[in-house]
């Protein structure tokens, strides 16, 4: 052999290993170490189970569930090796022609090797595996998923498939928020009120939670129910065998509605308060910290928790009080003088702390909301659950608290087009899940190693049902699980795109109505040399789409789109992706309306925040209006600044109206401007006043308000139209007001 072959047989194995290496086999979430066994499979009709296997076995379950074929002739090994060697949670695996063997440390270990083998099945027999090796643990001791039953009640079977689905991701904590403002759904045997009256309200189906009004005097409490604590335990205990450690949430001093109706005499005023029927007029007490006897009912409370949940960590809020209340109590007041502390965030720190005592004596930890921070004085042993953002994760990591990132995980926000999807608020796509990294860059080792994990949330306030639970869970729990698992170099966005179908399958198999926002079209419009032009994309791009510009319903017929489309006047343009066969997504709709202004160019002096179309403020005037979402692309969003824009048509022309939209929507800290002013040039240099307008008014409904200016007998060439902003915030002076606009409309 001369020395070009031999070198030509080397690389030849040097691509065959890589080969190996790049090989797909789609799991989830990806192993931190896989090489494959070229041509190497196990088929087995039947296994038989040797060596140190776990009590609860899903390869056991699954075989059980398997009834015997008379043509059934392999059988064939899978060995449990107990290596001490291996990490917490850890399992390596090998696949052999003949034989399968595991080895871990820890039953949880079996047990994500036993998952891993589940996800490497391939038809053809009842098991058929290919040939590899798999070295694997997880990135993160916490990869959890909370679920917000108190809004709305889901019931056993439901948590018990919501444990399924995390089991089978390898996802190891459900934290279960059982209580808050209208609705408390755990029994505590000492206290039966918590259920008999907190855990029902008046029944407000068909409407939102936010326009759900509270109960009145002699209503039906109908809508609701809870958990007993015999449900509680078999439901710990399924998940205890799932390597599920469930994290019980009991709300606390604030989020108490619920239980402060049932027993009122621990609030600060002594109620009586009326039952939530959803946010509308809902009162929000807290617990009177200023009162022994809140501490003795809470510890009452937490006890009979600590006893049905062996966890390390018990929840207890802490999140959004209305801290005020306490100010004007006589018994939180007098607390506050014998502790000599005057900021409020401090006497949440006080009880907080009372709070971390009574559970310390349990054996318990005290896991909270970030707010418990405030007032800076909590003990570092707190654990911190982060939901405010990255600066709180360096904040708690900096002072020594376990942290739990969630900030980036919360799955009731929009996934998709707010236009086709189901009303709710915020915007988290499932890239921004998969991609985004929880660890803050330039965190210190001691820092990082505080990060005990990542979690996503699941409120819902807009979730009134199981099917919409799974709707917002998947597949952005597809995109968690790899977050939590899988080292962040081995994670790979096309790598898990290629994974999807697989897993949308195993979805669909099993009936579960997640979400294909991932394909639905989005357009955008945008000027091209002095054109406006529509652009379709989807944020995965898969299959073809389709659309019309007429209005009708685009079919496997209509228009193919390939490149932007140039627009000649008025259209109603409709897109649809046929993204595989036989599934095609929501159609998405835009009105094109052409005025004068479309298209023109335009300086501002103030940018757009850039999450509000800074890098697009071109869509102030595409001849798309934006929609009831001021999150929907289709609105320019200035923080603190005016708006100042001066528009070129071009040439002198004739203008008899100019029309505007503003947004008004207090709760998200949008107002309407303070005044509207309009001026025209001939040069760009020299301005008259033409209108000057106090702006919409602001009449506190949330939506578009317009502005609709006429001129008589101008002619201009530059307009520039000034929207005046309230500058601070009102109430909270460290923030500022926003102004959404959108659509400078002229008409001649
Ligand atoms: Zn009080």
């Amino acid at each position: 052999m001369n020395r070009s072959v031999i070198f030509q047989v080397v690389i030849a194995g040097l691509l065959q290993a890589f080969t190996s290496f790049g090989q797909n086999f789609h799991l989830l979430p990806e192993p931190n170490y896989m090489t494959s066994r070229e041509g190497v499979y196990f088929v087995a009709d039947r296994v038989e189970l040797f060596g140190d296997v776990p009590e609860f076995s899903v390869i056991n379950e699954l075989q059980k569930a398997t009834p015997k074929k008379k043509t059934d002739k392999r059988t064939r090994r899978i060995m449990y090796i107990f290596d001490k060697f291996v990490l917490d949670e850890g399992y390596w695996l090998s696949v052999e022609d003949t034989l399968v063997t595991i080895g871990a440390a820890t039953t949880s270990g079996f047990l994500y090797a036993e998952q891993t083998i589940m996800q490497l099945r391939q038809e053809g027999a009842f098991m058929k595996l290919p040939g590899l090796e798999i070295i694997d643990s997880p990135r993160f001791g916490w990869r959890g998923m909370h679920l917000d039953e108190s809004r709305h009640f889901m019931g056993k079977e439901f948590v018990m498939k919501y444990i399924d689905w995390l089991f089978s991701l390898k996802m190891n904590v459900l934290h279960w928020h059982l209580t808050d403002a209208p609705g408390w759904r755990i029994e505590i045997k000492k206290y039966p009120k918590l259920t008999e009256i907190g855990a029902w309200r008046p029944d407000r189906s068909g409407l939102s939670f936010m326009e759900a009004d509270t109960a009145k005097a002699g209503e039906a409490m109908t809508y609701g129910g809870f958990y007993t604590q015999k449900d509680i335990k078999e439901i710990v205990r399924y998940a205890a065998e799932r390597n599920i450690t469930i994290i019980p949430e009991i709300e606390m001093p604030g989020h108490t509605t619920a239980a402060l109706v049932a027993y009122p005499e621990y609030s600060c005023t002594g109620g009586p308060f009326p039952m939530p029927g959803g946010a509308k007029n809902s009162p929000y007490p807290n617990f009177c910290v200023g009162n022994e006897d809140t501490y003795e009912f809470l510890t009452d409370i937490l006890s009979e928790v600590a006893e049905l949940f062996p966890s390390e960590y018990i929840h207890i809020g802490g999140d959004e009080v209305d801290r005020a209340q306490w100010s004007k109590c006589a018994r939180c007041q007098k607390l506050k003088g014998d502790l000599k502390i005057e900021d409020d965030s401090k006497l949440q720190v006080y009880f907080t702390e009372r709070i971390e005592e009574i559970l310390a004596g349990m054996g318990r930890k005290l896991m909270g909301w970030d707010e418990i921070m405030e007032g800076g004085t909590l003990t570092p042993s707190a654990g911190v659950m982060v939901w405010r953002g990255e600066d709180l994760v360096r904040k708690a990591t900096a002072a020594g608290h376990q942290v739990v990132v969630t900030h980036n995980y919360y799955f009731d926000l929009y996934q998709g087009s707010p236009a086709l999807e189901p009303v709710t608020y915020g915007y988290l796509p499932l890239e921004r899940v998969y991609t985004y990294e929880p660890v803050p860059s330039g965190s210190t080792d001691m820092e990082r190693a505080n990060i005990r994990g990542v979690e996503g949330c699941l409120w819902t306030e807009m979730i009134p049902d199981s099917k919409k639970a799974e709707y917002m869970l998947f597949p952005r729990l597809l995109a968690l699980s790899e977050v939590g698992w899988t080292q962040p170099e081995k994670k790979d966005w096309k790598r898990f795109v290629s994974s999807l179908p697989k897993y949308l399958k195993w979805l669909d198999e099993q009936q579960v109505s997640y979400a294909t926002s991932v394909f639905d079209p989005q357009i955008k419009l945008a000027p091209e040399g002095g054109v406006m032009t529509c652009q379709f994309s989807q944020q995965i791009p898969q299959g073809e789409i389709r659309y019309t510009l007429d209005g009708t319903e685009p079919g496997a017929g209509s228009a193919l789109y390939t490149t932007p489309v140039r627009l000649r006047g008025k259209s109603e343009i409709r897109a649809k992706a046929f993204y595989s066969a036989g599934k095609s997504s929501k159609t998405a709709a835009a009105s094109y309306l052409p005025s004068l202004a479309t298209g023109k160019q335009f300086s501002l002096k103030f940018q757009p925040a850039k999450q509000y179309n800074g890098e697009r403020p071109w869509i102030l005037n595409d001849g798309v209006k934006g929609s009831f979402s001021f999150n929907d692309g289709n609105w320019c969003g200035f923080y603190g600044d005016d708006v100042e824009l001066t528009l070129d048509l071009g040439e002198k022309q004739e203008i008899k109206s100019l029309r505007a939209n503003f947004f008004e929507q207090e709760r998200s800290w949008i107002y309407l401007p303070e005044a509207i002013e309009v001026e025209r040039s001939d040069d760009g240099n020299n301005w008259t006043t033409i209108a000057s307008n106090p702006g919409p008014v602001a009449d506190g409904k949330e939506g578009i308000k317009t502005i609709n200016l006429v001129f008589e007998g101008v002619k201009t060439r530059y307009l520039r139209v000034k929207a005046r902003s309230k500058g601070q915030h009102p109430v909270y002076p460290e923030g500022k007001c926003w102004i959404f606009m959108d659509e400078i409309e002229l008409n001649q």
